[in-house]
């Protein structure tokens, strides 16, 4: 299938490494140039290098803290200065501070909401003026299973990742007729740098085995195993093509069937 995205320019936030870089990767395989960003300026140069020796792409790497107003507009004008065009928005964090409800303090969800819910209002802020200058535009908001099932201990992931769905839903159907769609990917576990530390903290504390941490994350999804991060790289290159034109306002959730809801 030919997804249409050879010379199309692409932003991907939070792409130093896991799912964001899994994105990138995927959109620069399919022929998008890039900018990427994330906090720590050498780690996302790499990011940059890597990605653009796989993929023989142009990957622009910018030093940005996404809970920061000022950083996330010049992350989206040095993309779109750099290129004098964008047309594809990915918008990705860190993962907010976990806990149950009566774990989390105040420093917490100040921490929690610039980073999950202000970033994607302010990336979309930013980049929709050059989305309707290119008359062409896909808006991808990565968020978590949260969406569809809240987990105990990710109270803020269940407060803050719907109202990124409520952003995109609203953003869809006012922007519908301008030749822009906005979806959201609601994902599972994946075996990320991320993942793979917390299983290695938890090995520790316990004193069990990595494949044994691993295991009790995989016993809960009913595929029996965890997303590879390509497969998600796959699937927001899908819901940036020619060929997703007619879904927007939609939440998918990529999860091996880890959400038990209906809808
Ligand atoms: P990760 O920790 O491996 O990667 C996060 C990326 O975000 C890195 O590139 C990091 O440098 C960057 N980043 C973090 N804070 C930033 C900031 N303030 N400004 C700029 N860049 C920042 O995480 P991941 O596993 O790839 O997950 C990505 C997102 O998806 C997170 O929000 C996570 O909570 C969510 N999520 C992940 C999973 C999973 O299984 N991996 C499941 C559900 C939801």
């Amino acid at each position: 299938m030919d997804l249409g995205l050879q010379g199309k320019v692409a932003l991907v936030a939070a792409a130093s490494r896991g799912l964001g870089r899994a994105a990138a990767t995927a959109l620069a395989r399919e022929g998008c140039d890039l900018a990427i960003c994330s906090r720590d300026e050498e780690r996302v140069r790499r990011a940059a290098e890597e990605i653009a020796q796989q993929t023989g792409r142009t990957v622009v790497p910018v030093r940005a803290d996404l809970t920061r107003r000022e950083d996330i507009e010049r992350f989206v004008e040095e993309a779109a200065g750099r290129f004098g065009r964008l047309h594809i928005v990915v918008c990705n964090a860190g993962g907010p501070p976990a806990g149950r409800f009566d774990e989390l303090t105040e420093a917490d969800w100040q921490r929690a909401i610039p980073l999950t819910l202000l970033s994607a209002i302010r990336l979309a802020q930013a980049a929709l003026p050059h989305l309707r200058k290119a008359g062409w535009g896909r808006m991808i908001f990565l968020t978590s299973v949260t969406v569809k099932q809240p987990i105990d201990t990710l109270v803020t992931s269940n407060v803050l990742r719907p109202g990124v769905v409520g952003l995109a839903k609203s953003l869809a159907l006012q922007l519908a007729p301008e030749n822009i769609t906005v979806n959201v990917v609601a994902q599972g576990y994946f075996l990320t740098e991320r993942l793979r530390e917390l299983a290695e903290d938890a090995a520790r504390r316990e004193g069990i085995e990595l494949s044994a941490a691993l295991e009790r994350w995989e016993a809960g999804v009913p595929a029996g195993r965890l997303g590879d991060p390509e497969e998600l790289g796959d699937l927001v290159a899908f819901l940036a093509s020619e060929r997703a034109s007619y879904i927007t306002g939609a939440t998918i959730p990529i999860d091996g069937g880890l959400a038990r809801c209906l809808m």
